[in-house]
């Protein structure tokens, strides 16, 4: 173990993860840190982490990346929502967007859609994002300005503060969909122009002192590469935590089946065909398949478990699900390790991104656990004395996210109404979470707040729980009793005025291709 404060640190994996960390690293801690970021040239990326959270724009800005920086250079596009398609019942859509629930009187709007909603659709009539989702919108002008001011204003979000301190304080209206590659390119250029040595190299050996911590890696051309800190960015592979460091991966395959998945990029005219601001997740006879409109072409993928559908039938799905224009389209198969690794920090190894964990690409988590785990390490960061109180508090943090969204994935195939398939009538029978089972009985009588959904930070709020068993629709719910005696002048009012805002937003904001042609400066 070394004595001095660590100020070395090696980063092993040169794909999202690898290059957000670094990136974020320099400009957190400037030259009194030395970062270098080693990545194999054949051992290639996943490469299809496309859809984010709209907290991702916290990275950007710390990074003082404006949109007009990054965004034309990786076909960027805004993402208001996720739209589930018939996980309901074929032909129902539902939004789970970026946008806060409304309250009247103390209660959610949803719960007084239960009561007494305007129309069938409980998405349009409680979320403003529904109806610009529907009409393909842009939230934003053609003059940059946000759609709701106040976003643009930031009066009530001081800057600094972490994702787990911004939530509950405002939703901002959007996240992105970006290439993935592209933004791995983009971000190298940022960290290698900051200092960040980059190497393309294929680690051979993790070797360990008496003690079990990283000595020194050894590479296939550069020979051995050492540090204080060493970041295990290599993916589901884990080369350094789960192989050389023995960390067991907890698998939450149990309670996920979906193990595999085959994904194709399309280039596709997006001046006739339009950019949805939304991801699609349209359920299949066996899992699911996402769809996320990009400038220039979409990224989509038939995400399935191999127990019940083969790579080949997958693969032919998706292909009759895009169309002609996938047909010389190359196809990617990707094997996912579902669960997480018990600790994501051992002696002096943190693992971010895959090696650390993952859940499935329902939802768009992965980019988000690998920001989430990089503010923590930078809050967390180690001294001299490597206290074991801060990797705990590292490890907490991350694991507590990663179970936290796991339970709220499994909501969505337990509360789905299609059961048409073995997969889709196993989702109903099949284990889940205790906690969750218990969650669930108190959601059918009282709707998610804050006192009854995960308990730690995890990156959704109550709201996001709301529009998922209203969307799915299995599970039979209620309005609070309450709300039989009370007067609901207010919520209609309220309804009124949300249909109003849509209505105006759809009339006024120009559509998604409109603003990034404009962006592009195309003609
Ligand atoms: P990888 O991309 O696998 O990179 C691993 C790196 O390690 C590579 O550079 C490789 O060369 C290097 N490496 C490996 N072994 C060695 C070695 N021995 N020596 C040197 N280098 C080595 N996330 C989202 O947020 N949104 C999404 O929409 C989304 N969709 C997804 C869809 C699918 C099907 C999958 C599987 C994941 C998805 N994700 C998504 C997750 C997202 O793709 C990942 O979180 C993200 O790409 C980070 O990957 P990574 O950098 O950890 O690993």
């Amino acid at each position: 173990m070394n004595t001095k404060n660590p100020d070395k640190v090696v980063i092993v994996g040169g794909g999202t993860a690898g290059w957000m960390t670094a990136s974020y690293l320099k400009k957190a801690f400037g030259d009194r840190l030395s970062v270098t970021l080693v990545e194999s040239g054949k051992i290639g990326t996943v490469g299809v982490g496309e859809a984010t959270f709209s907290d991702i724009r916290h990275f950007f800005e710390f990074l003082d990346l404006k949109e007009e920086d990054w965004m034309p250079a990786c076909n960027a596009t805004y993402k208001l929502a996720v739209r589930f398609q018939d996980w309901q019942r074929p032909g129902h859509h539902f939004y789970h967007p970026f946008e806060q629930m409304r309250s009247v009187d103390g209660f959610s709007m949803t719960d007084w859609w239960l009561q007494d909603g305007p129309t069938d659709r409980f998405d349009r009539d409680c979320f403003v994002m529904a109806s610009l989702c529907d009409a393909g919108r842009s939230p934003r002008y053609l003059n940059g300005s946000l759609l709701r001011q106040e976003f643009d204003e930031r009066a009530e979000e001081p800057a600094g503060l972490t994702m787990s301190e911004h939530q509950g304080r405002t939703q901002f209206p959007y996240a992105y969909h970006f290439e993935a590659a592209l933004l791995a390119k983009f971000l190298t250029g940022y960290s290698t122009d900051r200092g960040v040595q980059h190497i393309i190299d294929e680690v051979q050996e993790v070797k360990l002192d008496e003690h079990g911590w990283i000595s020194h890696i050894v590479t296939k051309g550069h020979g051995d590469i050492s540090g204080d800190l060493y970041i295990d960015c290599t993916g589901f592979r884990g080369v350094l935590l789960n192989q050389a460091l023995g960390v067991p991966f907890i698998s939450y395959q149990g309670t996920l089946p979906n193990d595999s998945a085959v994904a194709l990029q399309v280039p596709l005219d997006m001046k006739t065909r339009g950019i949805p601001p939304y991801t699609q997740a349209t359920a299949q006879e066996a899992g699911w398949i996402w769809t996320i409109p990009l400038f220039g072409r979409i990224g989509t993928g038939y995400v399935y478990a191999k127990d019940y559908c083969s790579p080949e039938e997958a693969e032919r799905t998706l292909r009759e699900f895009v169309g002609p224009e996938a047909a010389d389209v190359e196809a990617n198969h990707i094997r996912m390790r579902i669960g997480r690794s018990e600790q994501s920090w051992k002696n002096n190894c943190v693992a971010i991104g895959l090696s650390s964990g993952f859940v499935e690409p329902l939802e768009s988590t992965g980019i988000f656990f690998i920001h989430h785990a990089i503010e923590q390490l930078v809050k967390h960061f180690p001294g001299a004395d490597w206290h074991p109180q801060l990797r705990a508090g590292y490890n907490s943090a991350v694991s507590n996210v990663m179970d936290g969204v796991r339970e709220f994935l499994v909501l969505h195939y337990k509360g789905a109404g299609r059961n048409d398939t073995q997969y889709w009538k196993d989702t109903k029978t099949r284990a889940i979470p205790d906690a969750l089972a218990d969650r669930i009985e108190r959601w059918q009588v009282q709707l998610p707040d804050s006192e009854n959904v995960f308990p730690y930070y995890h990156g959704l709020p109550p709201y996001s729980y709301m529009a998922i068993l209203l969307g799915t629709g299995a599970i039979e719910l209620r309005p609070s009793p309450a709300l039989g005696l009370a007067d609901s002048t207010a919520a209609q009012k309220e309804f009124a005025a949300i249909r109003d805002k849509a209505q105006f937003l759809v009339d006024t904001l120009p559509s998604q291709y409109e603003y990034f042609a404009a962006m592009q400066k195309l003609p």
